[in-house]
């Protein structure tokens, strides 16, 4: 038996442990049992340093999670889009394949619960139907192996799966979606990098939510993946409690980066059953995206997604920078609050030779915060100075007759960010 094996068997499992190392009610420990099973490794449980902690947090069974009656079970609705087995096929190009019900540790926000644990919730069996399915669909180029974690699968049962996807022409791309590097790294073994690289182009997609996750031992793990020509990603989650916050965020990207790991995704938490306790508002997302921006190198900063309930998939998410925008220009603020002006290419058309001024005017009462609105007076047309206006925009909106403008004329853009940006 490997480390890593040997790690798992002596997890906190049982209900009796749980009350007894965490201090639950024993009642209590059963119902989340009977909810969410635990398991804790030895290896991330050396990295609680107390109670209530943001590790403890992310694998300690609480309360909090059999109040929720809100969530969903299947927020993203996988299931509905999964057309065989162990298949979901959201995307045109794109499919997750589903091999394992295990994990290294079972996150207590996991929005794919309903699937992971018991061994019997993802058959083995059923793979068979899956591979059938991704032969059939030969627009499908990105596979995406998904669980559970298919690193809790042995070295010889995943390369069966990685020879068989690599017999399937039209798939190009294969992604390994694990969490392994940051809740068991023994588990990325030289043995292990040696086989998946054999099976390339593999990008592997990790999960790292807190800095202090950042160990000697994770650092290894991926530096072993990087060695062996793997891309590693990280996809966040952003949790109350646990990594709200944007120091603690810039901390995380920045040390990922360190140990060569790309921050690809920060979601915000899904609506799933049992893990309200950890949502956030957008505004919080908003706020620690808008002090990473300028701030850190642009590799450290992920894309902000809300994975959208009911299977829409991810939906990008910024900080409003774009304040204004008509046929003629775009008014932007950048990260300290300073505003500037892009002109539009107008290729095919006769350019003016300088643009009317504008004037800038903070906007109250918005409740929108996002004061985008012009005032209904757009027109770009001549600067005043003889240049008959390049009436340009073709457009009826912003016309309006702009070579009568007076010499000192000021267009004026309410602004609401003005004041507010010196972030
Ligand atoms: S490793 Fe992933 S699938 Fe497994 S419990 Fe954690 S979040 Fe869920």
């Amino acid at each position: 038996m490997e480390l890593w094996q040997q790690m798992i068997r002596d997890s906190v499992h049982s209900v009796d442990q749980i009350v007894e190392k965490f201090g639950i009610d024993k009642t209590v420990a059963e119902g989340l049992d009977e909810f969410f099973q635990a398991r804790i490794n030895p290896y991330y449980l050396s990295l609680i340093r107390e109670p209530g902690d943001p590790i403890w947090k992310q694998c300690v069974p609480d309360k909090a999670e059999l109040d929720d009656i809100e969530g969903f079970e299947d927020p993203l609705q996988e299931d509905a889009m999964s057309p065989v087995p162990n298949i979901t096929h959201r995307y045109p190009d794109r499919a997750l394949f589903l091999t394992t019900s295990q994990c290294g540790m079972y996150c207590r926000f996991c929005t794919r619960k309903r699937k992971v644990g018991n061994s019997d919730k993802i058959s083995m069996k059923e793979l068979e139907s899956a591979f059938k399915y991704l032969e059939k669909h030969t627009e499908i180029r990105d596979v995406v192996m998904s669980g559970g974690d298919p690193l809790m699968l042995t070295d010889a049962m995943l390369e069966k799966i990685l020879k068989r996807l690599r017999q399937i022409p039209h798939i190009e791309i294969i992604r390994i979606g694990s969490k392994m590097p940051c809740v068991l790294p023994h588990r990325i073994t030289q043995k292990l990098v040696d086989m998946i690289k054999k099976y390339h182009p593999i990008y592997v997609n990790t999960h790292f939510n807190h800095p202090w996750e950042i160990t000697p031992e994770s650092t290894k793990a991926c530096g072993m993946l990087a060695d062996a020509g793997i891309p590693v990603s990280n996809q966040a989650v952003l949790m109350r409690g646990v990594n709200d916050d944007a120091e603690v965020m810039r901390e995380l990207f920045t040390k990922l980066l360190k140990i060569r790991v790309r921050p690809y995704y920060l979601y915000m938490a899904d609506e799933t059953r049992g893990a309200n306790h950890f949502r956030t508002s957008l505004d919080k997302g908003l706020e620690i995206m808008q002090k990473l921006r300028g701030y850190t190198s642009g590799l450290a900063i992920p894309h902000f997604v809300i994975d959208a309930p009911g299977g829409g998939g991810k939906i990008p998410i910024l900080p409003q920078y774009v304040l204004h925008r008509d046929n003629d220009r775009v008014v932007m603020r950048n990260y300290k609050g300073d505003i500037f002006v892009y002109r539009e290419a107008h290729n095919d058309e006769k350019e003016s030779e300088t643009s009317i001024p504008i004037e800038l005017v903070e906007k109250k009462d918005d409740s929108n915060g996002n004061g985008t609105n012009g005032n209904g007076s757009n027109g770009n047309g001549s600067n005043g100075n003889g240049n008959n206006g390049n009436g340009s925009n073709g457009n009826g909106n912003n016309g309006n007759g702009s070579s009568k403008k007076p010499k000192n004329y000021k267009e004026k853009i309410e602004v609401t960010e003005i004041s507010s940006s010196n972030n």
